[in-house]
């Protein structure tokens, strides 16, 4: 398995050469060593009292990657995969995201080591005000703010919100983002992700001279960011033509509403099954990953393009809604033949654009319309997307290394406006 945390690091590596002339020795020096080791690591063995009365043990971990630029942002995610080195990756990747689209934030990532599928509900409530609890001494609104990621949700945010207040005794609903809409949410926060990914597609489509009704599209990942996506997608006018969970994908032969889809799973537990009850074209995840389509929309985990079956990937263009799901052995590969890779720290950041919507929201006791959330959050994506774009094509460059150096830029002016 390749190391998430090695790979960011050669992603930094690959674009430093390209910025040293334009920094002073110690600022350039400076910036690269903090980029590459995350302030602090905050880890602990938490344990819950199962249904049954037994205590069960599980790794907790958050990562306070970078705070130059505003206070350190980032999600929690439960997997029974999380390590300290996935999580020092995801919170380097917060860092470099939030600067890329300019939002006062640093960043950082939390994560618990669990199949969160084997609790009861009542034990997940538990684990969640444990992490809690663990987490509460070095966040807040103004120091560190968690959001949901992979596994965890509004209803997981709110229990940990609950328990945040109870132990500083204050009501601070801007210490968490992502929360439901009843506790300070923001509209349009659960579809932001998937939305924002939208947005980059469309520009690029723009740039490339097609149109929405050319271009075939296959998904990865049927979670939060995957089925928002393809939704938006489809009602955009894109052809997407499957979109998979980690059983596989169904294929569009026919038109099926991605609603019903996710109804059906929700129903049947995965995507084989409910191609199997409704006879539905299935592929099996490689396959989908193989289809020649316009647009490859990675939006599940890391390194799913990996060494071992990048050369069987066909499409003309890969969209990264997952963060770091490229390994640079493979996007070497890619690269090599001509394939346009759109990185996760532009895709997939219309999350974080609209948790910081949340965030200011909180702060100054305002409530915006989903209108206005989407319309800002467009504004941001699109300039994302054109800076970027227009340093590639001015430097030669791939859209990754554009990107980071966009993103680095920023946080060394910030380190030197610091005289850090
Ligand atoms: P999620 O838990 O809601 O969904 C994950 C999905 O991935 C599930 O459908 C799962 O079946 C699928 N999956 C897992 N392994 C797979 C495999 N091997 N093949 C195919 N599908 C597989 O998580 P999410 O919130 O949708 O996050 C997905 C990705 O997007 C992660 O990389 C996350 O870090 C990133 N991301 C999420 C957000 C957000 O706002 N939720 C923001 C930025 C980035």
């Amino acid at each position: 398995m390749s190391s998430a945390y090695r790979n960011a690091i050669a992603q930094l590596d690959n674009v430093t050469p390209l910025l040293k002339s334009e920094y002073r020795e110690h600022t350039f020096k400076k910036t690269i060593t903090d980029l590459k080791k995350p302030d602090k690591i905050l880890k602990k063995t938490i344990s819950i009292k199962t249904d049954i009365g037994k205590r069960k043990s599980f790794l907790a971990i958050r990562s306070q990657h970078n705070n130059v630029r505003g206070p350190y942002k980032g999600g929690i995610r439960f997997h029974p995969q999380v390590t300290v080195d996935e999580v020092k990756a995801l919170s380097f990747w917060m860092t470099l995201k939030c600067a890329l689209v300019d939002i006062p934030f640093g960043g950082a990532k939390g994560g618990v080591k669990v199949d969160p599928h084997k609790l009861s509900i009542t034990e997940l409530e538990r684990l969640s005000i444990e992490y809690a609890k663990f987490i509460t001494p070095h966040i807040g609104a103004k120091k560190d703010i968690p959001a949901p990621d992979v596994n965890t949700n509004e209803a997981i945010i709110a229990w940990m919100l609950e328990e945040y207040e109870n132990i500083v005794g204050k009501s601070e609903p801007a210490a968490f983002t992502g929360k439901p809409i009843e506790l300070g949410g923001s509209a349009g926060r659960t579809e932001a992700t998937g939305r924002g990914g939208l947005y980059v597609l469309r520009a690029y489509t723009k740039e490339v001279k097609s149109t929405p009704a050319k271009t075939k599209v296959a998904v990865q990942g049927f979670g939060n960011v995957g089925f928002w996506f393809s939704y938006l997608a489809k009602k955009a006018g894109y052809k997407v033509v499957t979109v998979s969970d980690s059983s596989g994908g169904v294929y569009f032969d026919k038109d099926i509403p991605i609603q019903k889809l996710l109804q059906l799973k929700k129903e049947h537990g995965s995507l084989e099954q409910v191609a199997k009850v409704k006879k539905y074209t299935f592929l099996n995840p490689e396959q989908v990953l193989s289809l020649g389509v316009d647009v490859l929309v990675p939006a599940a985990l890391e390194n799913a393009i990996n060494r071992a079956n990048v050369a069987n990937v066909q499409a003309k263009t890969i969209l990264e809604l997952a963060n770091g799901p490229i390994t640079p052995k493979a996007e070497q590969e890619l690269i090599r033949k001509k394939i346009d890779i759109l990185p996760d720290i532009l895709c997939n950041a219309g999350g974080v654009v609209v948790s910081y919507f949340e965030w200011k929201q909180n702060l100054e006791k305002e409530k915006w319309s989903e209108v206005k959330v989407n319309r800002d959050l467009k504004k941001i994506m699109n300039q994302a997307f054109k800076k970027t774009h227009q340093l590639k094509v001015k430097k030669k460059i791939t859209y990754r290394q554009a990107a980071y150096l966009l993103a680095i830029k920023r946080i060394a002016n910030a380190m030197m406006k610091r005289r850090l």
